[in-house]
């Protein structure tokens, strides 16, 4: 099975690209949801990360995730420690998750993909790119964040220039109606490539 990585900074639209992927009928595993579903549902998980941030870090049994956030924003060595916790589960789900889909290829959406080494288990990878002060705009209104969340977000992850020069697609998501044109562009010549 062909994998398709999808990624980009926070806000740039990676979620929007993948919807239209799907409508063209490729399978997609966005990550961070398969991510938050198993912190909510693995017992293992769930007792790792009361290690590492404490009881609060669940209430009512249910991911407390403003109180993570404030965590990671004060000190950003957390979100190293607690992604060695969830992304070997992430990833033994995916396995397991692919096995089932019948397509050409999947699409696996990852915010986080080049900065840890994600891209070398894809066969592709596209890059969902938008300017910086669009994405801030995008983010402040879809979120109850502010713009120094949002920053402190930004300066974790790589910036497009980067991601772009190892990527083998970059869709630019500005204009939607332009960004449907590239996601058919891109699936055309992914289809056309593992033909
Ligand atoms: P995150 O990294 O936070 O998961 P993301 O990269 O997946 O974000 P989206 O959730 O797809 O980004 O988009 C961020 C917000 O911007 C959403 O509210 C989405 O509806 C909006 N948005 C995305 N693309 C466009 C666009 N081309 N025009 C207008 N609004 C857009």
């Amino acid at each position: 099975m062909t994998i398709v990585g999808l990624t980009g900074g926070i806000g740039s639209g990676k979620t929007t690209v993948a919807k239209e992927f799907k409508k063209l009928g490729v399978p997609v595993y966005i990550a961070d949801e398969e991510a938050k579903k198993l912190m909510n549902r693995s017992k293992i998980i769930k007792r790792k990360l009361i290690n590492l941030f404490g009881e609060k870090v669940y209430i009512e049994d249910k991911l407390n995730r403003p109180f993570i956030a404030d965590i990671i924003f004060n000190d950003t060595s957390y979100l190293k420690k607690m992604n060695a916790i969830v992304h070997p589960k992430v990833a033994k789900h995916f396995e397991k998750w692919i096995l089932k889909q019948k397509a050409p290829y999947v699409i696996k959406e990852v915010a986080i993909l080049f900065e840890n080494d994600g891209h070398k288990q894809c066969d592709y990878v596209i890059t969902v790119t938008a300017p910086i002060k669009i994405r801030i705009q995008r983010l402040l209104k879809r979120d109850n964040t502010t713009r120094d969340k949002i920053t402190a977000i930004i300066k974790n992850q790589w910036p497009d220039e980067e991601k772009v020069k190892l990527s083998d697609f970059v869709i630019q998501n500005i204009e939607l109606q332009k960004t449907i044109n590239q996601v058919n562009e891109v699936h055309k010549n992914i289809l056309q490539n593992i033909g």
